[in-house]
């Protein structure tokens, strides 16, 4: 599909806008009077807006034309254009993407930013209901979610981080992974190699810490599955974690075992020895049938059981994630796998939509119906875990996700994941250990965000360490004038 610019150069958000109303066919911009079909137009000529969509067949829609103010900013026209665009695509297509314009991947940031401006619920309404066409329903979860978050926020200081460690091995690779993960079928061979070198980075990241004076309050072991490492490996990465960095201002200890078919009681004594508290056991469904669908090669009974060893070994804090619209998932499905894990009583539970590869198959039509399932789906995700006593804490979206839904961290209170937090929001430096990773450094004075890319691969992480280490050294200079 194309989007024709002319007079402005606002493609990239209206754009994205489109996409939102054609899932699984990209949507690209050039400069030019629309030609073809299908095909979509949005023209600016002395003040005035005007938008198009030619549908395949032919048939033209287009929405009354809207003059700019005097004094009207870019991006206010550009914001004119988005809502113009939006409605014309709502009223040709049926579909009305729950988040309005809103095209970001964190709405609540922009709900946050009001609150701390001092708006009140009508300004918000005004300025997200009306004026960015966000649903009523989607208000209500990022204005809860926004009030839920801020003071987890508040709570990092222009000297604290977080610090990641990748462990990008996983038993087989799931059918919708967009992860650097490696199955560990075909490259079990490379984790003694992977483990040496993750501890080597461990070690200079941990000096690196404390020449800078950096506190350490969050550490988060994901990937991939590092519960795919064996319990000797997990005790000597957490010990050179404890051995290297200072924990005594910690908040938060998180594991994920994702898959439950990684997980065993030696593994779980290990981890909670090496002084995490929150481990994340990821079950996605509860039905066997989609599970196979989605190639996790474990049933929801290994679940089960790990989330009783989890218990069994002590954690208090246990996280469950789950996947709305699965390949082979139905509503009841869906409904039973969150009933399930509910029953648990987690002290976390994630619930997710899925992204674009399934998106990608479907037709427009298809779409549609799609659009009120898993619409459905995370609705009811969302009323079973406010009746459990969990609260949604942190929100975001991704590109492609399914009817341009959400991600959503649901929490008992005080037991909040404050990495998730950290990470979404860009609050404070995340300093990232092994393949796959990127240090996220945010500068204490500034604001200013850098990344620091380590090697996605394990073999090319392995085989070019040394410039992997190398790369570390950006971090020193990013704080050399930051008054830590
Ligand atoms: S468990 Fe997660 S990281 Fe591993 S293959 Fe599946 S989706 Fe990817």
């Amino acid at each position: 599909m194309t989007l024709f610019i002319e007079g402005h150069a606002f493609g990239y958000e209206l754009s994205r806008v489109a996409q939102m109303f054609f899932p699984g066919e990209k949507v690209v911009f050039q400069e030019g009077a629309p030609c073809g079909a299908p095909a979509l137009g949005a023209r600016l000529c002395g003040g005035v807006l005007t938008v198009s969509y030619r549908e395949a067949s032919g048939r033209l829609h287009s929405a009354p034309e809207e003059t700019a103010a005097p004094g009207c900013t870019p991006g206010e026209m550009e914001h004119m254009f988005g809502v113009m665009l939006y409605r014309l695509l709502s009223r040709a297509t049926g579909v009305c993407p729950p988040w309005g314009v809103l095209t970001g991947v964190r709405p609540v940031r922009l709900f946050m930013t009001e609150l701390m401006r001092g708006a009140d619920d009508g300004a918000l309404r005004r300025r997200f209901m009306d004026g960015s066409l966000v649903s009523g329903e989607k208000f209500d979860l990022a204005l809860q979610t926004a009030r839920i978050e801020q003071p987890l926020l508040s709570r990092s200081t222009p000297d604290s981080f977080s610090l990641y460690v990748s462990v990008p091995f996983c038993p087989t690779r799931c059918a919708y992974c967009s992860f650097v993960s490696q199955s560990v079928e075909r490259d079990a061979a490379l984790i003694p190699a992977y483990v040496d070198r993750l501890c080597e980075e461990l070690e200079y990241t941990g000096c690196l810490a404390k020449e800078l004076g950096l506190r350490l309050r969050t550490v988060y072991f994901g990937g991939g599955t590092p519960t795919t490492l064996s319990a000797e490996d997990l005790t000597r990465v957490m010990g050179t974690v404890a051995d290297r960095f200072d924990l005594s201002g910690l908040w938060e200890y998180t594991v994920e075992a994702g898959r439950p078919d990684t997980v065993t009681p030696q593994k779980l004594r290990a981890i909670y020895a090496g002084g995490a508290r929150r481990v994340s056991i990821n079950p996605q469904t509860l039905s066997d049938t989609v599970l196979c669908a989605i190639g996790r090669r474990h049933t929801s009974a290994q679940f089960f059981e790990a989330f009783a060893m989890a218990r069994a070994a002590g954690f208090d804090c246990i996280n469950t994630d789950l996947i709305a619209g699965l390949p082979a998932d139905t509503p009841e499905g869906f409904a039973a796998s969150v009933d399930g894990v509910l029953a648990l009583h987690p002290e976390n539970v994630t619930v997710h939509t899925l992204t674009v590869k399934r998106a990608s198959r479907l037709t427009f039509d298809e779409a549609r119906s799609e659009l009120e399932l898993v619409g459905g789906m995370v609705g009811y995700a969302r009323n079973a875990c406010e009746a459990a006593g969990l609260h949604p804490y942190y929100l975001y979206r991704q590109t492609g996700t399914l009817a341009s839904l959400e991600n959503v961290g649901y929490a008992a209170v005080g037991t909040e994941g404050l990495y998730n937090t950290y990470i979404m929001d860009e609050t404070h430096t995340i300093l990232a250990v092994g393949a796959g990773a990127s240090t996220k450094l945010r500068h204490p004075k500034t604001g200013r965000i850098e990344r620091v890319y380590n090697y996605k691969h394990p073999t090319e992480y392995i085989g070019r360490f040394d410039e992997a280490l190398r790369r570390k050294q950006r971090v020193r200079l990013f704080y050399q004038d930051s008054g830590l």
